[in-house]
């Protein structure tokens, strides 16, 4: 499909262009943001009371992973509140560019211009991710672990390095994003070549250059762009476009993808066969080794996580791969095939993820209406709601949605692994290069499903 121009219409760019809708949802996320910190730290410490973990882990997943994510790419990026206040005293200003700001703006160092940062700092969490998703103070503890760490990273480093380099969960969405179906690119690649004032860049009076330190002039794929619609404020010649495009848009084509982000689709895929079976399997002793962190049943839980994401994972796709290109006697680098096929592996995880969170999410909604009416778990009652018991809703179809949207994300892995066969063969050779990739897939569906499902 061609991608459709929203920002056409007089009205859509109006609006997009507009700070104060963007800093209106951005501040009351903020005020919503730091609740969840107070309520982590001096609310109940029953999880399943506590504003925290019942607004962040259960009603901002569901939001994020079954809507935000698919539709909107890194959408919420462009509303998250956690840069804000750093960036507020990097900027000097709340809105407009006005001032010079605070802080040293220094380049972020060439070495880790890539996101294996994002990896480990995604990694400890997911090691710790059964007591952070269910003690309130380990919540609160961690949330506002971003916030410092992000206002630290604004004062010492040039723009929003924080969510390029360090954000574990920028890490993810930015993979993820690559499916969804809006984009901002430029309408003409030949305007910008021609412009030498690049203020989409460099930043001007109408507002910042690209926060996030990408030139759209050569933006092809949604990973970096944070929908921050600066560039759309900046440009002076109106060279830049949010258009609506066909889903799963930047999986092809598959050059240049990195190291770094086919090991983000590594983690993301093995933490999601983790914690369905921590949380949704029947093992008793896993869960309990989960949740006794620094006990030594942990540690073993901990290396078999690590094994599981950084060695058995990749040992198996690069054998698949192996496998693909001795079949259709591919000449190609490993490491550029590796890299290539793991394209596939973005629809199979993001799919995996939603899947996951159909399970907890529709299990675990009906916590919302105590914690809405007593959010620190003290024994208010604001809305009335506050003794509503706990029911899980529409356990019923939920397997059913689970398996439908596993067997889309399976169907969607194995086009776009032929998909990139095909780039690099032709006739028989394409499906005889993608068949083990495919296999893979298959069987971290089937894995999942029995997990899920089964
Ligand atoms: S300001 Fe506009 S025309 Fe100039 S380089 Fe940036 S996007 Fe292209
Ligand atoms: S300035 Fe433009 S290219 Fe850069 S992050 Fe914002 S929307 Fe994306």
């Amino acid at each position: 499909m061609t991608p459709i121009e929203l920002t056409r219409s007089p009205m859509v760019k109006a609006a997009l262009r507009a700070r104060w809708p963007q800093f209106v949802i951005r501040a009351i996320a903020l005020a919503g943001f730091l609740f969840a910190i107070l309520s982590g730290l001096i609310g109940t410490p029953v999880g399943n009371h506590n504003f925290s973990i019942v607004f962040v882990w259960i009603v901002w997943w569901a939001l994020l992973m079954l809507i935000g994510v698919p539709f909107l790419g890194r959408g919420w990026c462009a509303i998250c509140p956690i840069p804000m206040p750093g960036e507020w005293l990097q900027n000097g200003a709340l809105l407009k560019p006005r001032g010079k700001g605070f802080g040293l703006k220094r380049k972020w160092p060439r070495r880790f211009r890539n996101i294996w940062l994002q990896n480990i700092a995604f990694t400890l969490l997911a090691l710790f991710s059964a007591v952070v998703l269910t003690q309130p103070s380990v919540t609160g503890v961690v949330l506002l672990l971003f916030l410092i760490v992000a206002l630290v990273t604004s004062l010492i480093f040039e723009r929003r390095a924080f969510c390029r380099y360090l954000c574990p969960v920028g890490g993810f969405i930015g993979l993820y994003s690559q499916v969804a179906p809006v984009e901002v690119r430029v309408k003409d690649p030949a305007v910008c070549a021609a412009h030498t004032e690049k203020s989409c860049y460099t930043g001007s009076a109408a507002g910042y250059g690209c926060p996030w330190l990408v030139y759209p002039g050569t933006l092809t794929k949604n990973i970096n762009c944070g929908l921050c619609l600066e560039c759309l404020r900046t440009c002076t010649r109106d060279n830049v476009a949010f258009n609506l495009r066909s889903l799963g848009a930047d999986l092809q084509p598959a050059a240049g993808r990195k190291l770094d982000e086919t090991f983000k689709a590594f983690i993301m895929l093995g933490a999601a066969l983790t914690y369905s079976a921590v949380m949704l399997g029947p093992w008793g002793a896993l869960k309990s080794a989960a949740y006794s962190v620094g006990t030594p049943h942990w540690f073993v839980y901990a290396l078999a996580l690590l094994g599981l994401i950084y060695v058995i994972l990749p040992g198996a796709f690069l054998i698949a791969v192996v496998l693909g290109r001795a079949g259709a006697k591919s000449k190609e680098p490993l490491k550029k095939s590796f890299n290539a096929f793991a394209t596939a592996l973005i629809p199979l995880g993001l799919m995996a993820w939603i899947a996951f969170s159909l399970s907890f999410v529709f299990a675990s909604l009906s916590y919302l209406w105590p914690a809405l009416s007593d959010p620190l778990g003290a024994g208010w009652n604001l809305f009335g709601t506050a003794h509503v018991a706990w029911q899980p809703y529409l356990m019923s179809s939920v397997p059913f949605l689970q398996a439908g949207v596993l067997s889309s994300g399976l169907g969607w892995a194995c086009v776009t692994a032929r998909r990139v066969a095909a780039e690099k063969q032709q006739g028989r050779g394409v499906t005889l290069q993608a068949l083990p990739v495919m296999g893979f897939c298959f069987v971290i569906t089937v894995g999942l499903m029995g997990l899920l499902i089964g």
